[in-house]
């Protein structure tokens, strides 16, 4: 049996993912952003939905600077994005020098350390290497701490022989607009750079930090989230777009009599006769189990709760209030998507979109669309 027989696919759940979203979410931030140039964040796979298909897209749209976590994610990324700058955030591991050298990769120099070897990997040879310098603004994360950005502030020619292309740091909460930690950390951020002994480029607003003002913005943003549609603070409204949709479908659909219960621990008792859709969409696909009789999902215009337990394969909906033609087997129910947004869902479950969106499964069928303008 072929797996990628037509009718095989056709049977399965299935994932859309509109390219012409994302690009018009990069030209919403790029409004914002009045003339700052933007980066595009790809990593975890284009958080999910796929950086391969995700970074050529953006590219189009003018972006020629991707961020990825890991050194795999960028070797994977370079045939998607040949001429793009490629920066690794999780910095640079001993032995890896040739690799970054070789597939052109830009990596960001999170300690003092880092910053050695990739001088001395340069000197060998024979010239500086473009490099992006991470300095800790109170995220405690990743980058140079305090102590280390005194010591290099204390060493002449501690950041000699590099070519430096930003200077960046990461903001802990800037989905909170109000909170003071983002002065606070905009403020150390700027007395860094005014210590630098040559000057840099800076680039510091994730997604939220671009929705911030134009003082966060600086040489370079690096938005990842709203490209992908999460909303860029967690109580203003949303001026992203949703570019996923996951489609489960209908399996099967049963009458059961009030007083029934539904699924594993019967953790769900139904209060009236309930008509109950059977959806292959489970756990294993990236629906999570803490969305158990808390999540909906969109049907015929009308949203319908998730009841009883999520299941690794599939989930049980109340369709009672649908119209018995559309709630029928073989049809597809929004499981995830404009109706049914990541950022809702996550709130219902108990996280975040973006753990949402990172946790899409590989059973549904993908389809791309939207790649034109
Ligand atoms: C993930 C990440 C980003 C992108 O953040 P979003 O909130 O998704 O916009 C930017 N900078 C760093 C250092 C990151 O780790």
């Amino acid at each position: 049996m072929n797996p990628s027989h037509p009718a095989v696919e056709a049977a399965l759940s299935r994932l859309t993912i509109d390219l012409g979203a994302v690009r018009r979410n990069y030209r919403r931030l790029l409004d914002r952003l009045g003339g700052v140039p933007c980066a595009g964040v790809v990593k975890a796979d284009g958080y999910g939905l796929g950086a391969d298909r995700v970074a050529p897209a953006l590219w189009a749209e003018g972006c020629r600077i991707f961020f990825v976590a890991t050194l795999e994610e960028a070797v994977r990324l370079r045939p998607a994005v040949p001429e793009a700058t490629v920066c690794c955030l999780n910095g640079l591991l001993p032995g890896t020098e040739a690799v970054f050298a070789e597939y052109r990769l830009v990596p960001v120099l999170n300690a003092v350390d880092q910053i050695g070897l990739w001088r001395d990997f340069g000197a060998r040879s024979g010239r500086a290497l473009p490099a992006i310098l991470h300095v800790d603004t109170g995220m405690n994360r990743l980058g140079l701490g305090d102590d280390e950005w005194s010591r290099v502030l204390e060493t002449p020619d501690a950041l000699a022989g590099v070519d430096w292309l930003y200077l960046i740091s990461h903001l802990a909460s800037a989905d909170e607009p109000a909170d003071p930690m983002n002065a606070r950390q905009l403020a150390r951020f700027k007395q860094v750079r005014k210590a630098l002994p040559t000057p840099m480029k800076a680039c510091l607003a994730n997604s939220s930090g671009v929705f911030l003002g134009a003082d966060y913005h600086f040489d370079l943003a690096r938005p990842g989230i709203a490209l992908y549609g999460g909303r860029p603070n967690a109580d203003g409204p949303n001026p992203m777009e949703c570019p996923i949709r996951i489609e489960g479908r209908i399996l099967q659909v049963r009458t059961v009599p009030a007083g029934a219960t539904v699924g594993y621990a019967t953790s769900w008792t139904s209060p009236r006769a309930s008509q109950i859709a059977t959806v292959a969409a489970g756990y294993a696909d990236g629906y999570l189990r803490s969305l158990s009789g808390v999540g909906v999902v969109a049907l015929g215009g009308r949203t319908c709760p998730v009841v009883g337990r999520v299941s690794m394969d599939l989930i049980t909906v109340d369709v009672t209030d649908v119209p018995p033609v559309e709630a029928v087997p073989g049809a597809f129910v929004e499981v995830l998507g404009p109706a049914v947004t990541p950022d809702a869902a996550a709130d219902a479950a108990g996280t975040i979109g973006y753990e949402l969106l990172t946790s899409l499964g590989r059973r549904y069928v993908r389809h791309y669309v939207g790649t034109g303008q």
